[in-house]
């Protein structure tokens, strides 16, 4: 998912606008309904507006703050309960020097009317978009000739957009354990390319994993659809804008982590649910669960009754990526510095595959990389800082290094720095030992310990979801997640409950 940065006119298949558009046709139906909440909580008062609903909404992330926002706009009085003592959820920033990075997302992804670059340009944040520019460091550590990796490139996309159209048109027929890499394979086989060629391919693929946050090995292909509609652009946390009505017509208790939910079926009682948290017990008429997926697992009962066998199959049955971040700044971009006024200035994007110049104790982990010092994208922001990507296994396995020190710590700065050296030290004009090319700072996401985070980062479609006992929906999945608990008054909200064309993403959330 970061990584969308090429042109959307790749990725647009034909044979998959239908889908699309009745997609978001369906979604702009909901959207409606949502954008109508009058309507709807005056049928939830009787239809007679005797009284005032109170809704509690269970997280602050960004659809917890949007569905508060609507649902006061409405005229219903809403209470949001969160666990952290901060809103935004996985929006979040902290600091790296005197610079504030995102520890979660910073690409809008375009679908038509985003409501969230129209939030971003209504409060003047700052909008970069990447240039479509990329070195592939290949096995060895040297950048792939040019002319080779665009070519192969050509061929990887012509690939993903053929999976993009398959996927979207046999869905149901493509057994479920079938990944993007057995398409690829399958493509290479039929193809006259030469071995060279089919090996330079199947090497460029695995960069897919960083645009998904896992191994393209566990991209599921019947699911493959799902991912279309990817495109990108950065841009900076817009959660004051959205929470700008919750703070001051809602009543929100931060440092307020929810423990159980307690339904009660019927039309008569008054009110009807319960909801206990480490901060007291509050009453409700409905409430709205804006927390993440992971946390909906029925390994982490908060339901009394339990969820219905139709939500625990969906949060089953959905799966969530791995994708951590993690920010090294330098003294200067020492990548950047042309040795001759010829030479180009380095790409936006740079991928590292299958990188056997890392110490055999170090498992070859594919890792991609967006420097944020090009003046021409980044304007005043630029930084000598290079932003890596990491998915599992590598994530988990970065996660397990630092785990027990503090960022602040010599040891978490010098086992990031070993960890990372080998990779940046394939950049142009590196030289070992030299003061421009030593980190000063070195900052790591970990969602993987965030347990109200989900433990990961955002809904994705991998293979072998699910207990295999039943056929795996995911449409029918997020439907049945997006329809919630009416009859106890439980609704669901958040990236997982998105229109697929916004799944996993701020978009969807919003
Ligand atoms: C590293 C990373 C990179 C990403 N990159 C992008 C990107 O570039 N573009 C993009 O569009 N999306 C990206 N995403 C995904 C994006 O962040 C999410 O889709 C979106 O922020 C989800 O919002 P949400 O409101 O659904 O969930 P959240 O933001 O997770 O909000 C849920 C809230 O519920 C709270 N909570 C959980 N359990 C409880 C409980 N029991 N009681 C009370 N409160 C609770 C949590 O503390 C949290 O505040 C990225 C995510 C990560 C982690």
């Amino acid at each position: 998912m970061e990584g969308r940065n090429h042109s959307s006119a790749v990725f647009i298949a034909a044979g998959s606008v239908s889908r699309m558009k009745a997609d978001l046709l369906n979604c702009s139906r909901d959207l409606l309904a949502s954008v109508q909440p009058r309507a709807a909580i005056r049928s939830l008062s009787g239809g007679t507006q005797r009284k005032t609903p109170h809704i509690g909404v269970i997280g602050a992330g960004l659809a917890g703050l949007r569905c508060a926002e609507v649902l006061i706009d409405g005229g219903a009085r809403v209470t949001v309960l969160e666990a952290l003592d901060r809103i935004g959820g996985r929006i979040h920033q902290s600091r790296l020097l005197d610079q504030s990075v995102d520890m979660g997302p910073n690409w809008v992804h375009r679908t038509d009317d985003n409501p969230v670059l129209k939030i971003a340009q209504k409060t003047n944040t700052q909008l970069c978009a990447a240039q479509d520019t990329m070195h592939v460091f290949e096995s060895d550590g040297t950048i792939m000739p040019p002319d080779l990796a665009a070519s192969g490139l050509e061929t990887v996309w012509e690939f993903i957009e053929d999976a993009f159209k398959y996927s979207n048109e046999a869905c149901l027929d493509i057994s479920p354990d079938l990944t993007l890499k057995d398409f690829f394979r399958k493509k290479l086989a039929e193809s006259s390319l030469s071995d060279h060629q089919k090996a330079r391919v199947l090497l460029l693929g695995e960069m897919w994993g960083s645009f998904i946050g896992d191994s393209w090995e566990r991209q599921s292909l019947r699911w493959f659809w799902l991912e279309e509609c990817l495109d990108g652009e950065n841009h900076a946390p817009i959660i004051q804008h959205v929470a700008a009505k919750v703070l001051t017509h809602a009543t929100l208790h931060l440092s307020t982590l929810v423990t159980n939910i307690t339904t009660i079926e019927t039309t008569t009682s008054d009110p009807k649910i319960t909801v206990t948290t480490t901060n007291g017990t509050f009453s409700f008429d409905e409430v709205v669960v804006a927390v993440p997926l992971d946390c909906l697992k029925s390994s982490k009962p908060i339901f009394d009754p339990p969820l219905p066998p139709a939500i625990l199959r969906a949060v089953a049955n959905a799966s969530y990526s791995s994708l951590e971040k993690v920010y090294i700044a330098f003294p200067t971009a020492f990548w950047d510095s042309a040795s001759d006024s010829s030479s180009e200035p380095f790409p936006s994007f740079a991928h590292f595959l299958h990188p056997e110049y890392v110490p055999t104790s170090q498992t070859h982990f594919n890792i991609e990389m967006v420097p944020l010092s090009s003046p021409s994208i980044f304007g005043p922001a630029a930084t000598p800082t290079l932003l890596l990507y990491t998915h599992n296994p590598c994530a988990a396995h970065v996660s397990s290094l630092i785990r027990n020190f503090p960022p602040a710590s010599e040891e978490y700065f010098t086992v990031l720095n070993d960890f990372f050296r080998p990779y940046y030290s394939r950049l142009p004009n590196y030289i070992a030992g030299a003061a421009d090319c030593t980190p000063v700072a070195i900052l790591a996401t970990d969602w993987h310990a965030d347990d109200l985070a989900g433990n990961g980062a955002y809904t994705n479609f991998q293979v072998g979801e699910g207990d295999g006992a039943e056929e795996v929906r995911l449409d029918e999945d997020v439907r049945a997640m997006r329809a919630g608990l009416p009859e106890r008054g439980v609704w669901f909200a958040g990236e997982h409950t998105a229109p697929f064309v916004a799944l996993g993403t701020t978009t969807g959330a919003y």
